[in-house]
């Protein structure tokens, strides 16, 4: 299969949504990461979106929506704080997990009776959905462990000839996934990924609105905040270079970075081997925007190590943000 970037115009969108149609597979963008979509009511090309990235198939994956009334076509429920952050945070980066319909193949939930949903706020995806009329399932267009893909040259660079057609949609404008939250339990809203909607936005949201009896947490709160084994092995947007996180003052950091670029990091990373990340007094924002962009780049440059900053900031952006480095890492931070 040969692999055709194309740009996103009417007549090429138009040919993509063929290929959703007949059940195969095309990488588009949205306003987080490039996705790789599929035709999420029908099993088997699901099933090829787990071959194509190497995904493990209890990974469930977000089914992409265009329409408002569409939540409704998959749910067994909505519920009115689903209806209030689909109000507030639609098209935009936040996924909403709740009950599943029978009609959403368990393929697509990683086997899971409940489904995660979203409509992006990228106009080629919103084309892509409602030309191919029906649902996109798309997890990010990487291979699985590799870092999230944000411009079409990444995708390229994981998927080429293993996907019909990407579209081009330039640099995706958050650059990390979205925040995703669990909606089923009563009087909780369980966030399982931080992204940039963040837990205080939410929180407004429902105050606003008069919800004062739901409470808004993390799931995995220790996981982001403080590792409990540094060395724990999580491969997710893993870079081919070693990769460890520096937390410390600036001046501290800046020093540490020098004595690694000297003398190397564990027999890694000496002279002109090391790659930096230090997005410095950078708005959490841009700094998101950029992380796996500049992971790749540095792989592409064929550096051994990866010395990534810790933000020194603590808004909930950075927090999503260090969320990331962590996982990218493995865990794998130096206090200095
Ligand atoms: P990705 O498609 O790579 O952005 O990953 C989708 C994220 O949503 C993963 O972190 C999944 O674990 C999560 N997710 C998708 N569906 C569900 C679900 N039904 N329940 C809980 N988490 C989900
Ligand atoms: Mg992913």
């Amino acid at each position: 299969m040969k692999t055709q970037i194309l740009m996103p115009t009417v007549e090429n969108i138009k040919k993509a949504s063929e290929v959703i149609k007949k059940g195969g597979l095309v990488a588009f963008p949205t306003e987080t990461v490039y996705g790789l979509g599929a035709n999420g009511l029908n099993e088997a090309a699901v099933k090829k979106i787990y071959e194509t990235k190497g995904r493990p198939s209890d990974n469930p994956m977000i089914l992409h929506i265009a329409e408002y009334e569409d939540l409704r076509k998959l749910v067994k429920e909505v519920n009115s704080v689903s209806e209030l952050l689909s109000e507030t945070f639609w098209p935009g980066p936040l996924t909403l997990v709740l009950k599943k319909k029978d009609k959403v193949p368990s393929m697509a939930t990683g086997g899971l009776d409940t489904v995660a949903v979203r409509m992006p706020a990228h106009p080629v995806a919103l084309a892509l959905i409602k030309e191919s009329g029906t649902p996109i399932a798309a997890p990010s267009a990487n291979l699985s462990g590799r870092p999230s893909p944000t411009r079409a040259k990444d995708v390229l660079n994981d998927l080429n000839n293993r996907v019909e057609i990407i579209l081009e949609g330039g640099d995706c404008e958050v650059g990390i996934e979205s925040t995703v939250v669990d909606l089923t339990k009563d009087g909780e809203i369980l966030i399982l990924r931080p992204g940039l909607v963040t837990k205080g936005e939410i929180e407004e949201a429902l105050n606003t609105c008069g919800y004062e009896n739901i409470t808004v947490g993390y799931a995995n709160e220790e996981d982001a905040l403080s590792p409990k084994s540094p060395g724990m092995k999580y491969t997710h947007y893993s870079p081919k270079a070693e990769m460890i996180i520096l937390k410390g003052s600036k001046e501290k950091v800046l020093a540490e970075i020098e004595r690694i670029k000297k003398e190397g990091y564990l027999g890694l990373g000496s002279g002109n081997k090391t790659g930096v990340i230090y997005f410095k007094d950078l708005d959490a924002k841009q700094a998101v925007k950029q992380f796996f962009a500049k992971l790749r780049d540095l792989d592409e440059e064929g550096v051994e190590l990866i010395i990534s900053v810790a933000p020194d900031k603590t808004d909930e952006v950075a927090y999503a943000l260090m969320n990331r480095m962590l996982k990218a890492s493995g865990y794998k931070v130096i206090k200095v």
